[in-house]
């Protein structure tokens, strides 16, 4: 009878940290406690454990049991700790000597049976907790853990495999360590060459995408607007190896591994307009990540957007700030990270002809105000590119003219990418949209007539400093798609008329 501990983790946001399990079996009569602020689910661990060493064949104590999670103020949810609960238990009672957990981190939930059923996380543990000890995981979250990593990751069936391995009874092979595959250089399927006309979109698309500036379409039913999104990904430079480390742990903690699989494309999240705040921004008791998290490093498409709940477009105000969103659980200050690039999409009035010069718009004028408000100022202020597409004529979409392939748009994005990974070289933040004043002040100031250009604008059309900057930002983009080191008079003018909703609300 006497102490022992297992080592396992736990993860807040996308933050884990070390969980000591120590066990006490003493003299007295038969009970099972589990202390150090379990949730239900762990409470519940007692009996799954229970019936996962009883059916293992092991011994199970017929004394005073007394489990303790520790650090004992944060709250421990999950049944994850079934499986350090029943390790440190069978060396609390003699089965397997103490020694024999050391060096080990045991996470995993016990079946009745004892067999071991994966958990949500795996990679979050598995990147956060490097260098303090192998991983001993259900055999389902194994490759997901061994995801370019440095630690030895060994894959489990049951409680009775993870026994006779620590025994030294079975000899087994780490998990061999998973890469990422290289995303492939032409996309199969989707391409933007099926988009007939729609120059002024796509090269706005172009823009969006090559410096992270966020965009709305506007336009009305069938004019091309979500067939132009659905495009996005195709054009997408890949993700670092970082970058789809960071996205993964995300749809880790999810629960998603499974349906993004490894993967270094950039995530295309086109949540529907009913969608909840919770479920668009991330939340709950035991926080979860939202939409905008899942569309971390991607692309967040809000097709129809006024009609999504006001209270939910307004709840995106802080994140497109900060690229985060933040969770306070007692000590830990954690959260999701949350840097996508928004595209919108939305008729210009309730019935979608207000700007159709082919068809009649049946709006009365207040429903339109209304239908525009729902927007508020400060949603648009955070996106800067309002893009008119017109409905496409006939003759458009009849003509055997060829349009430029995803291949060749993503190859100039690529170009213009790399001019700001070498601009940005010192900071976090390597694109365009993400400079403060004093970079853009450096990059962005641009020519003589350029500015004179740009101080015309700020008269006639009425714009606030926030359009100013975004202004300057999206001339620096432009510049850098043509090539150019200084931002031209031209690349200003392209920029201003992107400001379309800044000067008037269209109709
Ligand atoms: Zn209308």
């Amino acid at each position: 009878m006497a102490l022992a501990r297992a080592q396992s983790a736990a993860y807040v946001g996308i933050q884990a940290y070390p969980v000591t399990v120590e066990t006490d079996v003493a003299n007295g009569l038969p009970q099972f406690n589990v202390v150090g602020l379990p949730d239900a689910s762990v409470k519940e661990s007692r009996e799954r454990v229970r019936s996962a060493i009883k059916n293992s064949g092991l011994p199970f104590p017929g004394d005073k049991i007394t489990i303790n999670l520790a650090p004992a103020d944060v709250k421990k949810e999950g049944p994850s700790f079934d499986l350090p609960i029943a390790v440190s238990l069978l060396a609390a009672s003699g089965v397997i000597p103490e020694e024999a957990l050391r060096n080990f981190i045991f996470m995993g939930e016990l079946a009745l049976d004892g067999s071991l059923r994966p958990f949500k996380g795996a990679l979050v543990l598995a990147q956060g907790l490097k260098d303090q000890g192998t991983l001993i995981f259900p055999q389902e979250n194994a490759r997901e853990a061994a995801l370019e990593n440095k630690v030895a990751v060994y894959g489990m069936r049951s409680l009775s495999e993870v026994v006779q391995f620590l025994l030294k009874e079975k000899i087994l092979s780490p998990e061999p360590t998973a890469t990422l595959p290289v995303p492939p250089a032409v996309f199969s399927g989707l391409d933007f060459s099926e988009v007939k006309g729609q120059p002024l979109a796509k090269r706005a698309l172009e823009i969006a995408v090559a410096g992270g500036h966020n965009l709305v379409f506007i336009g009305p039913p069938g004019a091309g607007k979500t067939m132009l999104a659905a495009r996005i990904p195709t054009i997408m430079p890949p993700l670092s190896t970082e970058e789809s480390i960071e996205v993964m742990k995300v749809y880790s903690v999810a629960g998603l591994m499974e349906k993004r699989g490894l993967s270094a494309l950039p995530p295309f999240r086109s949540p529907h307009y009913s969608i909840s705040p919770p479920a668009l921004i991330g939340g709950g008791s035991w926080p979860k990540p939202g939409e905008i998290s899942l569309a971390h490093r991607g692309v967040l498409f809000l097709d129809e957007m006024p009609e999504f709940r006001k209270d939910v477009l307004e709840s995106l105000r802080s994140p497109l700030e900060e690229g985060w969103i933040w969770i306070s659980r007692t000590k830990l200050q954690t959260g999701f990270p949350c840097r996508f690039l928004l595209i919108a999409a939305m008729n210009p009035c309730p019935c979608g002809f207000l700007t159709d010069p082919q068809k009649t718009c049946r709006c009365a004028s207040p429903q339109i105000q209304k239908y525009q408000a729902r927007i508020s100022g400060p949603i648009l202020d955070r996106i800067d590119l309002h893009v008119e597409v017109p409905a496409v004529s006939y003759q458009t979409l009849t003509q055997e003219t060829a349009e430029e392939s995803s291949a060749v748009i993503r190859e100039r994005i690529l170009r213009c990418r790399q001019i700001q990974h070498k601009r940005f070289a010192d900071m976090p933040l390597k694109l365009n949209v993400w400079m403060r004043s004093r970079e853009i002040k450096r990059y962005a100031t641009p020519s003589a007539e350029g500015q004179k250009l740009l101080e015309a604008a700020m008269k006639r059309l009425h714009f606030s400093a926030r359009a100013y900057y975004k202004i300057l930002k999206l001339g620096r983009t432009i510049a850098d798609l043509a090539g150019s080191p200084v931002v031209e008079a031209a690349h200003i003018a392209e920029a201003v008329q992107y400001r379309s909703l800044d000067r008037q609300r269209w109709g």
